[in-house]
């Protein structure tokens, strides 16, 4: 059957995604004829199978220890049981109400939604189903996958796509790799009682991260009883007759397992909807090439979050689709702050940061260390051996403060307020000026005075 021609708009976003609504909804506020297409549930990666179903399992996850940690406060916890399959359908309901938001939201802002993969015919044309749509300007907005390393065996792992809708809870858990996903799942099965490994090929998690926070999060993790194998490389996967998983590494080892999850990275979606073929230029890990404005090489064609491959994460894709819509629409010209990214990763405890770290800062020049490393006040009485972790770290020729890093409970939450202060430039006096909350573990961040001796 020969397509119908049949829409015109000023503005068509292939993904609804985190990016890919917010540019839609943002661009039809501002009066443009708007529509938007989608192949999958609406909402994309962060709200399928990643920052909210993720974070309801963190939850579900860390009641373990907090029934541990009340004993401390004289309350006895009678027997206690945990179903996988509920919490999976209960968070399969709430992912099932947040999709009709999104698809709600998105009509009520006036943009019309397509149901259907997006394919690029020309600079100004896509093909959804068997409509040919026609708009000045096209948003690819498409996100990203899982990426899985190709060793032998590999099909026996799964990823992040799959790990939300295990049918029961693995007994014996190997997470390969040790960013994001990787610490945050290493959490959550070992809260809910699986036996939990951790193999990645670095000597401490999270590259990128400042190497303090690295080191203390290993050693919570590793205190709280999950198997951190670390400088250690795969060789192969082997299936048993139980059914059961082999890792076998690379020294010939052999760690066995009911669910092998690979959260080794992720790249761009950007095969199979004509990209190429209409001459949009792609760099080596597929990703759309984009000028300071997320301009393609095609112009009309624009691209934001994940499939940019620039910055993988959801507040990050809505401020680029948020910055296009305007300028394209409101003839508002804004910028990305990219280097000052509050980011938290809700492993248990958790990691907040937000902007250089030490090694990042030194590379720039002369800097000033703050550092607190202290026993929780709940702990005091729970008994637990965790402990928190703080660092500030400042430029010592202006004061500004260059990064603030945590690891410890609500760090998330915590280091959202400091990318605030942050992003107005902020200097340690002013911190030291600031007056604390008492008695909370943020307080500490505001009466560190002391700076680490130098070497
Ligand atoms: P990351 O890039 O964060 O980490 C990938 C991990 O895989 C690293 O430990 C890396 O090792 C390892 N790795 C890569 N290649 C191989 C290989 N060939 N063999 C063995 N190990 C390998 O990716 P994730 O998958 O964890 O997450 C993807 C992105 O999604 C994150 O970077 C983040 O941007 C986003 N995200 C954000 C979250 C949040 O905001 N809380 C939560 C989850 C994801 P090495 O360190 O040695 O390079």
């Amino acid at each position: 059957m020969l397509p119908s021609m049949s829409r015109t708009y000023d503005y068509f976003v292939i993904g609804a995604g985190s990016g890919g609504v917010r540019s839609a909804r943002i661009a039809a506020g501002l009066g443009a004829r708007v529509g938007i297409c989608e192949d999958n549930r609406m909402g994309g990666t962060c709200v399928n199978v990643g920052c909210v179903p993720k974070k309801l399992l963190v939850y579900a996850s860390a009641f373990a220890g907090d029934f541990e940690d009340a004993a401390g406060f004289g309350w006895t916890v009678g027997e206690r049981s945990f179903s996988w399959p509920d919490l999976i359908a209960a968070k399969d309901a709430e992912i099932t109400r947040l999709n009709g938001i999104y698809r709600r939201i998105l009509r009520t802002a006036g943009v019309t939604v397509h149901d259907g993969r997006g394919v690029l015919v020309d600079a100004h044309t896509v093909r959804v189903g068997d409509e040919l749509i026609t708009a000045d300007h096209i948003l690819v907005a498409t996100g990203g996958r899982p990426w899985v390393p190709d060793i032998p065996g590999a099909e026996h792992g799964i990823t992040s796509d799959e790990v939300f809708s295990l049918p029961e809870q693995p007994r014996r858990v190997v997470v390969i790799g040790s960013g994001y996903i990787g610490v945050e799942f290493a959490g959550i099965f070992h809260g809910m009682g699986s036996e939990t490994t951790m193999i990645y090929r670095a000597g401490l998690p999270l590259r990128g991260f400042d190497e303090d926070v690295r080191a203390c999060l290993a050693e919570e993790m590793d205190k709280r009883g999950i198997t951190m194998l670390r400088d250690t490389h795969l060789s192969c996967m082997e299936r048993r007759a139980d059914g059961a998983i082999d890792v076998v590494l690379e020294d010939q080892e052999v760690v066995t397992a009911d669910l092998v999850l690979f959260a080794t990275g992720r790249v761009p979606n950007s095969a199979g909807m004509g990209l190429e073929d209409v001459g949009v230029e792609l760099g080596p890990r597929g990703g759309i090439e984009v000028d300071g404005s997320y301009a393609t090489s095609v112009p009309g064609i624009w691209a934001v979050g994940d499939v940019i491959d620039k910055v993988q994460l959801t507040p990050v894709a809505l401020a680029e689709g948020m910055g296009l819509a305007r300028r394209l629409f409101g003839g508002v010209r804004s910028r990305v702050p990219y280097e000052i990214i509050p980011t938290a990763v809700f492993s248990q405890p958790n990691v907040g940061t937000v902007g250089l770290s030490e090694a990042d800062a030194r590379a720039r020049g002369a800097v000033r260390i703050y550092k607190s490393h202290f026993r929780p006040m709940k702990h005091t009485l729970s008994g637990r051996h965790e402990r928190t972790f703080m660092k500030i770290v400042v430029d010592d020729a202006s004061d500004v403060v260059l990064g603030v890093h945590m690891v410890g409970p609500d760090a998330g939450e915590i280091i959202q307020g400091f990318g605030v202060a942050l992003t107005c430039g902020a200097t340690k006096a002013q911190f030291d000026a600031t007056i604390g909350i008492h008695p909370t573990a943020a307080e500490e961040f505001v009466t560190m005075r002391t700076p680490e001796p130098e070497g």
